[in-house]
């Protein structure tokens, strides 16, 4: 079973495990993405999973995508 998040549970998760702030007001599932600012105060968008279980807690200026293979 997956857990299902709230906008304000998601909130708590990103402002507890990164620098990060979030934007978005409403979350509506794992597809959405969000509007998040980094601490550097870019505003970038990221699914809540890629940010959870890929570790991409920054904008792409501070923290570039790998290659990925
Ligand atoms: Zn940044």
């Amino acid at each position: 079973m997956k857990k299902r998040w709230t906008i304000d549970q998601i909130k708590q998760f990103v402002e507890a495990n990164s620098t990060t702030k979030v934007l978005s007001t409403e979350y509506h599932g794992f597809s959405q993405k969000l509007l998040l600012q980094c601490e550097c105060g870019n505003k970038f968008e990221k699914t809540f999973t890629k940010f959870k279980d890929k570790h991409q807690r920054q904008c792409d200026v501070c923290q570039p995508p790998k290659p990925s293979r």
